[in-house]
């Protein structure tokens, strides 16, 4: 599972991630109030969230809830996205190529994609892996992502710019 070192790469490809798609799709503050999101490690979480294993994330919404009315936030609606820590690591594990900050930054890119888009177009971001949706937010990611300056970008957008590779064991 992750340890305070991984948590920190996460929250800050959290922040590059945000940062990306509020500029992409020129979100406000109060796009974000509307639709927030919390980021949890599977680890981490007691609850049983049913995340598919062969996952990187994996991304909840989680409807009103009047009766929280001490949490507006939760109260309103929120997103949960789920980071499968165990499959990252397993996954890094393997390829030497590849780093956890790139790898982060493109999930949570993906992940937060998947939520503009349904607050701009109201594309449910809650796909099948095989949606056409899922294409489309890859290949968003994809560009949005092609002009960060980060080392070790280029190898992870490269191997998600392959379509059987966006849905089989790579899903998001
Ligand atoms: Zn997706």
């Amino acid at each position: 599972m992750f340890g305070t070192g991984e948590l920190k790469v996460l929250e800050k490809a959290t922040q590059i991630a945000e940062e990306v798609t509020t500029d992409h799709f020129s979100l406000s503050s109060r796009d974000w109030a509307r639709s927030p999101f919390f980021v949890d490690t599977v680890s981490r979480t007691n609850r049983s969230i049913n995340c598919p294993q062969n996952v990187f994330a994996h991304l909840v919404y989680f409807g009103k809830d009047p009766g929280k009315k001490n949490f507006p936030r939760e109260r309103n609606g929120y997103y949960k996205i789920f980071v499968n820590d165990p499959k990252i690591i397993d996954w890094l594990k393997n390829r030497p190529g590849y780093g956890l900050l790139p790898l982060l930054t493109y999930v949570m890119t993906h992940e937060l994609v998947h939520i503009a888009r349904f607050l701009r177009f109201h594309c449910h971001p809650l796909t099948n892996i095989k949606d056409k949706e899922e294409e489309v937010v890859h290949e968003l990611t994809y560009n949005i992502l092609k002009p960060v300056k980060m080392d070790g970008l280029y190898p992870i957008l490269e191997y998600f710019n392959n379509s059987e590779r966006r849905f089989s064991h790579a899903n998001l």
